[in-house]
């Protein structure tokens, strides 16, 4: 499906950012203050223009909110960014995912208005922090109320060429297994019989701790 975008700021982030929802085939109006910048992405983005954000008359022409999305991602002019921020609320834009540089800068971007705060330093670093200690969670998800949904990529071969039944999965570790990936196929609602291999990435629910639990032991 289709949606429009805007992405103001076409530093690192907002760059890549317009790359990949052009590659995924969306609609994405590149806004800069910076004639070169725009230059750059003339030929990338569905349309690009040199607009100065701060300024409400510029912005107003622009038609922000047509767009499903706009993006401010002006980090590290902390005044620019929080002023643009404003201005797209108040005009009515729906949508509003604003770069924060820090955490009183997130907080700040919070109070006026945005509907959603993204710090990718902080964010990537413990995302890598989580892969590096664990790195046989593929995917967690924390369901709340202290049950979580994990990918475990069986690593050990204490767990290989064993059925479910055998290594009595539900009962030894409180898991459900409701998805097996084995060599690119995918086997959902798995038969107790059915065999797991070494590579084979188990979906599991159950409580949190014995979703860690049982990703410690198949390393
Ligand atoms: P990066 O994504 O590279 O880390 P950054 O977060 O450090 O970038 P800046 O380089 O300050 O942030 O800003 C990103 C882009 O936003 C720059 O290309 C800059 O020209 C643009 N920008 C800054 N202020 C404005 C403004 N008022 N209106 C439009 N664009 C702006
Ligand atoms: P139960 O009464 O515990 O559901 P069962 O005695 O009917 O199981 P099977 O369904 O063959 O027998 O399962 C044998 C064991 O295999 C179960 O006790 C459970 O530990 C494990 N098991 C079966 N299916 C799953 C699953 N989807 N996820 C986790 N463990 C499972
Ligand atoms: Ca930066």
């Amino acid at each position: 499906m289709k949606q429009t975008f805007a992405v103001i700021g076409l530093g690192r982030f907002g760059g890549s950012l317009l790359e990949s929802l052009i590659a995924a085939d969306q609609e994405v109006l590149a806004i800069d203050n910076n004639p070169a910048l725009v230059e750059n992405y003339m030929d990338v983005a569905t349309h690009a223009v040199i607009a100065d954000a701060q300024d409400e008359d510029a912005l107003r022409d622009l038609d922000l909110p047509s767009f499903d999305h706009v993006i401010v991602a002006i980090g590290h002019n902390q005044q620019a960014s929080i002023l643009t921020t404003i201005l797209l609320k108040d005009m009515g834009v729906r949508h509003v995912v604003a770069k924060a540089e820090n955490n009183l800068h997130a907080r700040v971007l919070d109070k006026v208005g945005a509907d959603q705060v993204v710090r990718p330093e902080h964010e990537m670093a413990q995302r890598l922090a989580e892969q590096i200690m664990t790195p046989n969670l593929i995917n967690y998800i924390d369901l709340g109320d202290k049950h979580s949904l994990g990918e475990i990529k069986i690593a050990n071969l204490k767990f290989a060429n064993k059925t479910i039944s055998e290594l009595n999965i539900r009962k030894n570790y409180g898991l459900n297994v409701i998805a097996i990936k084995s060599q690119g196929r995918v086997v959902v609602a798995p038969e107790s019989s059915e065999m797991i291999q070494i590579g084979d990435v188990l979906t599991v629910v159950g409580e949190s701790v014995d979703v860690k639990h049982f990703e410690s032991l198949v390393e």
